[in-house]
């Protein structure tokens, strides 16, 4: 790969990664106002509700999809959350944790914030190696507990009780309360993430996120993997210095860790020509740079898509419903 593949690398990820952002961004505002009508008492809604915010629900998503699996039927109150749901799902089962490293504005933003650290203290800092596994471990314990809970523990007639009930349909609204009108504990919390991602890369992604965990497990099945040409490799580890997951990329032949992300950063610092690449097993000769993120947008944009033509994006809940509901919040606890 030669230095204008390399610098188009970055670039085309920056690109996607900040679009993604701006369009999250831009439906957290959407919704903001939506909500805002409901509790200011209009008639009608400044602007309808944008069902992507189901998105943040990544709990209720995994309900959703065990109700799907164990009825069969998509339950009508935020699909979007299923549709999305399943749509990272199939990226990861088809292109790696992708999500991760290309979509995920949390993801984005830790990047952000490692760049930032990098210019404030003049240098990286990574976690002892005794520490960092054992640290690893931690997300995956904790997408342990939601499996236990949710995918193991709750009968159909649990899952239905809680995907019936007012607290689903309003864990949007009280998501968006979870940012807008923050506790001092959240405050603190985040502070504290923050500060650590400023110190270490991917501070949460890496040691704490179980939706990540999930990814990269169902990663594992992907037919695309990063893969080295033994033949022209030189052995100078630039790949493994600069993997964000800290992977010895130099010492595999390919890298079938649940941790790989697909962010191709050793495929742009490899300095020799076609050594490293994302190939799924069954092709041989080299990609343009521009096809495994082309693979990435339309495995995520696809799904979105089948899940709208499908009518499975709107939600049942209509703007009486959040009336009625809204002032039942504070009650509201499971
Ligand atoms: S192995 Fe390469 S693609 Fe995977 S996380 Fe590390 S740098 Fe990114
Ligand atoms: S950066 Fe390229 S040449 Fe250097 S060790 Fe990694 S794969 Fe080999």
């Amino acid at each position: 790969m030669n230095l204008r593949s390399v610098k188009s690398l970055s670039t085309i990820r920056s690109i996607v990664q900040f679009c993604f952002l701006f369009w999250v961004v831009g439906i957290g505002i959407r919704f903001g106002l939506f909500i805002n009508s409901v509790e200011s008492g209009a008639a009608v809604p400044l602007v309808s509700r944008p069902p992507g915010v189901e998105g943040f629900l990544p709990i209720g998503a995994l309900t959703s999809f065990k109700y799907w699996l164990v009825t069969g039927k998509i339950h009508p109150v935020h699909p979007a959350a299923l549709v999305i749901f399943v749509a990272i799902l199939i990226m990861s089962l088809l292109a790696r944790k992708s999500f991760c490293s290309w979509l995920c504005p949390v993801g984005t933003l830790s990047e952000v914030a490692h760049k930032l650290g990098s210019k404030i203290f003049g240098r990286n800092f990574r976690v002892w190696r005794w520490l960092d596994i054992p640290l690893r471990g931690l997300k995956y314990l904790l997408l342990l507990l939601f499996m236990k809970f949710i995918l193991l523990d709750m009968s159909a007639d649990a899952l239905a009780g809680f995907l019936d009930a007012p607290y689903w349909a309003v864990s949007d609204v009280k998501m968006l309360h979870f940012f807008t009108d923050m506790s001092v504990t959240t405050i603190v919390v985040l502070a504290i993430l923050t500060l650590l991602s400023l110190f270490y890369k991917m501070f949460w992604c890496r040691y704490l996120c179980p939706y990540g965990a999930l990814l990269g497990l169902v990663s594992l099945a992907s037919p695309f993997k990063i893969r080295r040409d033994l033949t022209g490799c030189t052995g100078c580890q630039s790949c493994s210095a600069a993997c964000p997951s800290a992977l010895s990329v130099h010492a595999c032949n390919t890298v079938s860790s649940p941790e790989c992300t697909g962010c191709l950063t050793c495929v742009a610092r490899c300095p020799e020509q076609n050594v490293l690449s994302m190939q799924p097993f069954f092709w041989k000769k080299p990609l343009p740079v521009w096809f495994f993120p082309a693979v990435v947008v339309l495995l995520f944009t696809s799904g979105v898509a089948l899940g709208m033509v499908s009518g499975h994006w709107q939600s049942s809940l209509s703007y009486a419903d959040y009336q009625r509901l809204i002032p039942l919040l504070p009650n509201l606890t499971h």
